[in-house]
């Protein structure tokens, strides 16, 4: 269950002047698995720390993560980001639930976070974990089923679907690229191309040379119980029953808006350049983590990322001379 983090906030983010007075040492911007990670981690190195979360994002849907450690029956993103939470609030770091619209930073170098209803805070410096965006084709019955029965990732679910029958579901390089991955772990796949008109040349060829069967119709409906595929509906009427299916949409999108006006390096994939040793940017005491970052794309990628950043903005707190100390109070 998510939906909490108006009860978790501190009061000082209900302040009437919208934080614009308090300095934290960091504001976190995305509270999904990266940022509470990196916000519990920081709170721990005694850090005044504020999350700003929007609610949306991977971990608000994924319905189970079956590869964490500690997890052998699997945890939900939202379950994960309940714990989170409530570990964070327990070391002091402060959550208030909103979109972050604007970053600035002003002439003492210090970084001004807008967020929707106009409030404004101030930190020393910056983590970004707002992650990436999929494009989920808007079918009814999908979202129950995402993560559960329904998944997107191989080396998440692959195992998921081993030996098998499958439905692969999507359209481009990106269709013949999963069909090709799950092969490890099914030959028993059913592909569909949804998403565009017709078939044929190059991606014609292509989907032959899998020798899967294959349909070009779109998606209309999914037919679930609690989260467990039983048959999808195609526009063209036929009726396909399956227990398990992938996702391969191409369009998904990296949440790097905030970055650009900065000095930020972003990859042409979207995805945000930062130094691995450190997960700082280019962007002097800005850092990024998880989705957002090149080739995180994993629950536990994410968290490792998170708790590493977090260790270098605490040695980078710990330089005075490197980022405008608190002011007099
Ligand atoms: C269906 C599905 C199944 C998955 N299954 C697995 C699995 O089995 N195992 C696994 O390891 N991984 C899995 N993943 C991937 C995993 O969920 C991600 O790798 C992980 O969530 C990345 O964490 P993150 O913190 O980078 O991003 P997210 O968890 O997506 O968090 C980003 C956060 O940023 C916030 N945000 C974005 N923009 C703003 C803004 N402007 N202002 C304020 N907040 C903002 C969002 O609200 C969100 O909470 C799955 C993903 C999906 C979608």
């Amino acid at each position: 269950m998510i939906g909490c983090w108006t009860g978790y906030a501190n009061e000082a983010n209900d302040r009437a002047d919208g934080g614009t007075r308090m300095l934290y040492d960091t504001i976190v911007i995305g509270g999904g698995i990266a940022g509470l990670q990196a916000a519990i981690q920081l709170g721990r190195s005694l850090r005044r720390v504020l999350v700003i979360d929007k609610e949306a994002g991977r971990s608000v849907v994924a319905k189970n993560y079956r590869n964490i450690l500690g997890f052998p029956d699997g945890v939900s993103g939202p379950e994960l980001r309940k714990r989170g939470m409530q570990q964070a609030v327990k070391l002091g770091v402060e959550l208030k639930q909103g979109e972050v619209v604007e970053l600035v930073r002003d002439t003492d170098g210090i970084f001004v976070v807008t967020t929707a209803d106009q409030s404004r805070y101030r930190a020393r410096t910056l983590l970004a974990a707002t992650g990436l965006t999929d494009a989920f084709p808007p079918v009814p019955g999908l979202t129950e089923c995402l993560g559960e029965s329904i998944f997107i990732c191989p080396d998440c679910d692959g195992y998921e679907v081993r030996a098998q029958p499958t439905l692969v579901i999507g359209a481009g390089k990106e269709l013949i690229h999963m069909s090709r991955r799950l092969c490890h772990y099914t030959r028993q796949q059913t592909l569909v191309v949804h998403g565009v008109p017709a078939v044929d040349g190059e991606q014609l060829i292509e989907l032959e040379k899998t020798g899967f069967p294959w349909y070009c119709a779109n998606v209309t409906a999914i037919d679930q119980r609690q989260g467990q595929l039983q048959a999808v509906e195609l526009a063209n009427g036929i009726r396909l029953q399956a227990r398990k299916a992938f996702l391969a949409n191409p369009g998904g999108s990296v949440n790097n808006e905030l970055l650009q006006p900065f000095s930020v390096k972003i990859l042409p994939s979207g995805h945000v350049l930062v130094d691995p040793r450190t997960k700082e940017t280019s962007c002097r005491n800005i850092w990024a983590v998880g989705d957002l970052v090149a080739h995180s794309q994993m629950a536990a990628v994410a968290m490792g990322d998170g708790a590493q950043a977090a260790i270098w903005i605490n040695k980078r707190l710990m330089e005075p001379s490197e980022v405008s100390p608190p002011p007099t109070e």
